[in-house]
């Protein structure tokens, strides 16, 4: 009956036909499917009417055709405190793809909520699941908004799903779906100066695996929160300690990749470190414990002289966009830029500290701690971090002309 129904699809060109019984389960799942069809499979066998059930449920409701996003911003939202907290917005992007076709189809944005997964799920069994950071700023002009070098988080995820072998979006599907979200959501893009959108996608392994193995299907998903600064005090520097116990990756591990498992496990560090009144915690290798990786979620950079070093992202580091920036903005400013291995003696003998990520966009370390001793470096006025979070940023918000081409406008 199944295939007598999908073979009538085909020939009328409905879109679950042309793509598999996944883009079918879709059709099903949001309701959009004739009475008659969704009749057909749920007696078609147990293979469909379990699919049906899993996605139904778990698909976003359609849009409601009043878009709230139209409404101006401002309403209830206090724009002068937000900090990097979840403030839940009105969509979300969702795309699914099986391991059988290898490919995602077309994506659609549904209410922001809840999500349904088999409790066999791969992500939550087994943590096959990618995440990445970006933010959407409001443009100067209060004209549109502006997307950061967004097809390098799509790169980045697609290296990433290699590494946890999952299939993952095209950079131009990655790329389309982050707009979308965020025009969806663009009453929550907050007023220049005072934040950005903080957009968060996922990519997770949601079909059901029992054995040790990759999942059988995979869902891509964008969410956005308006945030505003990441560490509590705003701009005001960062305390690190250094941690030689806990580490946060290895040689041949996951490091180099923005997986949701090399989170949890660092969480005991991190809320130790809170615990004692450090900002974060700074990571060294796992081999020789003598030098310095990165922090929770974001690079570092050490200053000496003329001289900008990090340390080389040889797997173990996670390969930051906005470190990357960095390093051309500071070669920009004369400075000599080493990717190396940076040890403790390098960085507690350095003038000025500082980290980078997303969240944090440039953050100057006031001081490290390591085995008891507290090392202390400049920070305000007339830094190169400073310098470098003004040039960041002013490309970022439209301030600045983009010479590299780094922006990507929303209109
Ligand atoms: C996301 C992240 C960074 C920063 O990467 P950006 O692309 O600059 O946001 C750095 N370190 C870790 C561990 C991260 O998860």
């Amino acid at each position: 009956m199944a295939a007598a129904a999908a073979a009538a699809a085909k020939r009328a060109l409905l879109p679950w036909a042309r793509n598999g019984h996944h883009a079918l389960a879709r059709v099903i799942g949001s309701g959009s499917g004739s009475g008659s069809f969704r009749g057909e499979f749920a007696t078609a066998g147990r293979r469909w009417s379990l699919l049906q059930c899993r996605w139904r449920s778990s698909l976003p409701a359609q849009l409601e055709s009043t878009d709230k996003s139209d409404e101006d911003s401002g309403g209830d939202i206090d724009w002068d405190n937000l900090g990097f907290r979840l403030t839940p917005t009105d969509y979300m992007y969702v795309m699914r793809c099986s391991l059988e076709d290898g490919v995602f189809s077309r994506g659609e944005l549904g209410r922001y909520g809840n999500i349904e997964l088999s409790p066999c799920s791969g992500v939550i069994n087994y943590g096959q699941g990618l995440f990445e950071g970006m933010k959407a700023y409001r443009r100067s002009d209060m004209q549109g908004y502006m997307l950061f070098r967004p097809e390098e988080n799509a790169r980045r995820m697609q290296h990433g799903a290699d590494r946890m072998c999952m299939p993952s979006p095209s950079v131009e599907q990655f790329v389309h779906a982050v707009k979308q979200t965020v025009l969806a959501n663009r009453r929550w893009v907050p007023p220049q100066g005072k934040g950005a959108l903080y957009i968060r996608p996922l990519l997770i392994g949601s079909g059901p695996i029992l054995g040790v193995a990759p999942a059988p299907e995979y869902t891509f998903l964008i969410y956005a929160s308006p945030v505003g600064n990441y560490f509590k005090k705003g701009l005001a520097p960062i305390s690190l300690v250094v941690e030689d116990a806990i580490h946060r990756t290895m040689p041949g591990g996951t490091g180099g990749v923005k997986t949701i498992t090399n989170y949890a496990p660092v969480l005991k560090a991190q809320i130790e470190a809170k615990s004692r009144g450090f900002t974060d915690v700074l990571y060294l290798d796992a081999v020789h414990k003598r030098y310095i990786e990165e922090v929770s979620s974001c690079n570092i950079f050490i200053v000496k002289g003329g001289v900008v070093t990090t340390p080389a992202t040889v797997g173990t580091i996670l390969p930051g966009i906005t470190r990357k920036s960095i390093i051309e903005l500071a070669r920009d400013r004369g400075y000599q830029v080493d990717e190396r291995l940076v040890s403790i003696d390098d960085l507690v003998g350095a003038d000025e500290v500082f980290c980078t990520g997303t969240a944090v966009v440039v953050a100057p370390v006031s001081s490290v701690t390591y085995q008891g001793q507290r090392y202390e470096f400049r920070t305000g006025q007339h830094t190169l971090s400073q310098a470098l979070h003004t040039a960041l940023t002013s490309i970022q918000m439209g301030l600045a002309e983009d010479k590299k081409g780094w922006t990507v406008a929303i209109d």
